[in-house]
């Protein structure tokens, strides 16, 4: 392997045992995100299930986290345990110029860190009906896959 470069393997959760090979040693992430290749984007009438590379319209997917391992010595590659596995989604807020926040909401909430700390906020047309917890839009993601 080049200088420079290390394999991840990934142990434990549903990516057990996986391998990437020749990660830069310069841009190792602390925590590992393996996204689904399903998610949910938004259509004129609401929204539906996608498979693939998301597209500007995604609104929400799952991402199986890792979080590396500390470095044991005289070992050659890095280790990454399972953590969990995150329910994204999308800010519902719109942007300033009327365009969807690109940003993903804060855990358990429905709006990014930026927007949650806004005194008021305009909910995108685009985004899960308001009135749905994050909870339930989960729920609803489960019931699709
Ligand atoms: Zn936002």
């Amino acid at each position: 392997m080049p200088r420079g470069y290390t394999d991840i393997t990934l142990k434990g959760g549903p990516h057990d045992g996986k391998v990437y090979s020749q990660m830069s040693l310069y841009h190792l992430p602390e925590r590992f995100g393996v996204e689904d290749d399903k998610y949910i984007g938004f259509t004129k009438n609401g929204f539906s299930l996608y498979k693939g590379e998301r597209s500007r319209a995604w609104l929400a997917y799952y991402a199986d986290c890792y979080v590396k391992r500390e470095n044991e010595k005289h070992k050659a590659g890095m280790v990454y345990d399972f953590e969990k596995t995150h329910f994204v989604l999308r800010c519902g807020a719109n942007t300033k110029k009327g365009n969807m926040c690109k940003n993903s909401a804060i855990e358990g909430g429905r709006l990014c860190d930026i927007h949650n700390k806004l005194e008021q906020v305009e909910y995108s047309k685009y985004t899960f009906p308001t009135n749905l917890t994050p909870k339930q839009i989960q729920k609803q993601f489960r019931e699709k896959n």
